[in-house]
């Protein structure tokens, strides 16, 4: 995705991509920090979730803004190798040019409707055990380009199948610095991957 992106269509960040942590909006980048409210430029969301029996609702397992330049640097550090296997994955699974269309042409209303199904194994947000889903963003909108989409846990482990040792190890640490839970959550949720789209 290119940074010199015409934004064409956005919505208001629905609170499904509102930080739980904080309960509001992200406003800063959680890697580097920088602002992104008052930013001019756009921002990815993650957010990772788990259902674990005993609990009725998914549990956020972690959450994070990023800001083009994080992202960018976390892509550079992956080997071009997984990276050029990961782009080759969504390029021959997803129908991205397809659904970017749809996504344009939809009246933007129902959020939901663009998260609801895995773009890659178009299972259910319902049927599911893990999912994560993600936004772009610029200031407080969600801009409707490829994304919002939401990657539920087999896809996310055969993208994590096509990376090598070296990439696996820098999501690894990566992740490791996000995942803030409670103690009796960590072990449970310890085998979870950000992934840099
Ligand atoms: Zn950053």
């Amino acid at each position: 995705m290119s940074g010199a992106l015409e934004i064409t269509h956005s919505a208001p960040i629905p609170e499904i991509f509102y930080s739980e942590k904080e309960e509001k909006q992200f406003t800063e980048c959680t890697i580097c920090g920088k602002n992104l409210a008052d930013g001019n430029e756009l921002y990815l969301i993650e957010k990772a979730f788990e259902r674990k029996s005993g609990l009725d609702k998914p549990q956020l397992v972690f959450e994070l803004a990023c800001c083009m330049d994080c992202r960018q640097e976390m892509h550079d550090s992956l080997s071009k190798e997984s990276n050029e296997k990961i782009a080759a994955y969504f390029e021959a699974n997803s129908r991205v040019e397809e659904r970017d269309r749809e996504l344009k042409k939809h009246d933007l209303i129902d959020t939901d409707v663009w998260l609801n199904n895995c773009i890659v194994k178009n299972k259910a947000m319902d049927e599911v055990n893990e999912y994560q889903i993600y936004a772009l963003c610029w200031k407080d909108e969600m801009v409707f380009h490829q994304m919002p989409f939401m990657l539920c846990g087999e896809t996310i482990d055969d993208i994590m199948n096509l990376l090598s040792n070296k990439s696996l190890d820098i999501i690894n640490d990566l992740t490791a610095d996000l995942i803030d839970l409670p103690p009796e959550f960590r072990e449970l949720f310890k085998d979870k991957k950000v992934l840099f789209i």
